[in-house]
């Protein structure tokens, strides 16, 4: 009788180490369970904390990876993951709670790559940015594609149309000077935008992100900036043109990364569309006014994609399993882009952090902005480039730099005081993680001399 007892809890501890991951659907309260399971897990290496509430007053949490959760280490990288912005695309939110299991479990199981990954990189999961969409779509549970229950927030406002709409005013300053970065927010932008959007922007503006992608479902395709033509008219919003951002090569670059690591997304043919690639420039698929990824582009030092995940919003839970090996290793190398490029510090001659430097790249019209520690990151492709950086106050400096494919090169600024200066008293901004420096208008003029420059970088 022991020996069948035994050979039976012998039985049964063997089916549970080979038991397979259970891969369901989880409801509001399962999710938040599963965040803090996680947490509980590997308590040394993340944190969860919430940047905001829904309408409906449920918590907008985001859970945090790194090897000091809550601290931005100086040149590590801060990326993010965004789920379920629409509420009925759901397999974003269920891909990004697998991911976070597995980023968990591969750490403890010290798998080199995910544990260098995690030390090298500050990584922020927001697996539903509208959860009370969610709540609505689930009620309804999986359905045929194309009904729109819970797509917008409980106010019935599409997230993905409530940012800020800063095209136009780039498309502007394009053809008549101006700044081509951290482009402002409009006075009293909080009162045009829901509760979600706003809590997402101020999400933005605490962190100096650097890579992210926003994960959305019916299609398969991964969708770079920018979303609005800029001859985007209401009644003409399904034209389709190409609408391509100043680093156009590099996001082509980051959504084939995605696409071709992906199990089938790089094919190209899904869901009745054709993509080459697996990849499109969102305007020329349709142009889509107040978008997010635009957003984080021209009011952010981040560069964001878009990616469509399944023909099925809400794919059926038997399907859950497949989708989450077609997508486990294009999550993984996606993070792994952030360290790609040029980075480094922007310092006086004192050593002092001079955040808010700008860092301005030969032939690309796109500045990006140093950080609260005064370091910065430009996402490059291989190349040789020519990088200034400037602050107010001080003389600009001018580096020669090779990008080699791999790891970032180490590019540190050191600027000294302008003599001319005319106002000695003004120096570069210590302030909040928001503040910025804007652009100088003699910056302005030397970049539009530069880019009449061939550009050194690869064809
Ligand atoms: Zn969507």
């Amino acid at each position: 009788m022991s020996d069948l007892l035994s050979a039976f809890l012998h039985l049964l501890l063997l089916f549970k180490l080979v038991a397979p991951v259970t891969f369901h659907h989880h409801r509001y309260d399962d999710l938040v369970r599963t965040l803090y399971k996680v947490h509980n897990q590997c308590p040394y290496i993340t944190r969860i904390y919430s940047i905001g509430r829904s309408v409906k007053g449920r918590h907008l949490y985001v859970l945090e990876f790194s090897d000091y959760p809550g601290i931005h280490e100086a040149l590590e990288p801060e990326v993010k993951y965004v789920g379920n912005m629409h509420g009925d695309e759901v397999l974003g939110r269920e891909l990004l709670l697998q991911l976070s299991e597995f980023l968990c479990e591969e750490f403890r199981n010290q798998n080199q790559r995910i544990t260098r990954l995690i030390q090298e990189t500050r990584i922020h999961i927001l697996p539903s940015m509208n959860p009370d969409g969610y709540e609505a779509a689930a009620n309804k549970g999986p359905k045929i594609p194309g009904h729109l229950v819970g797509r917008n927030n409980a106010n019935e406002v599409d997230l993905n149309r409530n940012f800020p709409d800063l095209n136009t005013y780039f498309y502007y300053n394009e053809k008549h000077g101006g700044p081509n970065h951290h482009l402002p927010l409009p006075d009293n932008w909080e009162s045009q935008v829901e509760p979600e959007t706003e809590a997402v922007i101020r999400w933005m503006r605490s962190f100096n992100f650097v890579l992210s992608a926003n994960l959305h479902g019916g299609a398969v395709v991964a969708n770079y900036p920018y979303d609005k033509s800029p001859g985007h008219r209401f009644r003409n919003a399904h034209s389709t043109t190409n609408s391509p951002t100043p680093d156009d090569k590099l996001f082509r670059k980051l959504a084939k990364v995605y696409s071709y690591a992906h199990g089938w997304m790089h094919q190209g043919w899904n869901c009745g569309d054709y993509f080459p690639d697996g990849i499109t420039n969102g305007a020329s698929w349709y142009s889509l006014s107040k978008g997010m990824q635009d957003f984080n582009y021209l009011h952010t030092n981040c560069f964001e994609i878009t990616l469509e995940l399944s023909c099925n919003k809400f794919p059926r839970q038997e399907e859950l399993q497949r989708e989450w090996l077609g997508n486990r290793e294009a999550l993984i190398q996606f993070l792994e882009q952030v360290h790609h490029g040029i980075k480094g510090m922007v310092l006086d001659e004192n050593h002092h952090n001079l955040t808010g430097a700008v860092i301005s790249v030969s032939g690309i019209n796109h500045d990006v902005t140093a950080g609260e520690q005064g370091d910065y990151f430009r996402l490059l492709l291989p190349g040789t480039y020519t990088v200034t950086a400037t602050a107010p106050g001080f003389d600009p400096l001018t580096e020669n730099v090779i990008v080699h494919p791999g790891k970032p090169t180490l590019v540190n600024f050191y600027l000294k005081r302008s003599i001319t200066q005319v106002n000695p008293a003004k120096k570069a901004p210590g302030g909040g993680q928001g503040s910025r420096v804007k652009a100088q208008p003699r910056i302005t003029k030397k970049k539009d001399g530069a880019r009449k420059q061939p550009h050194r970088g690869p064809a």
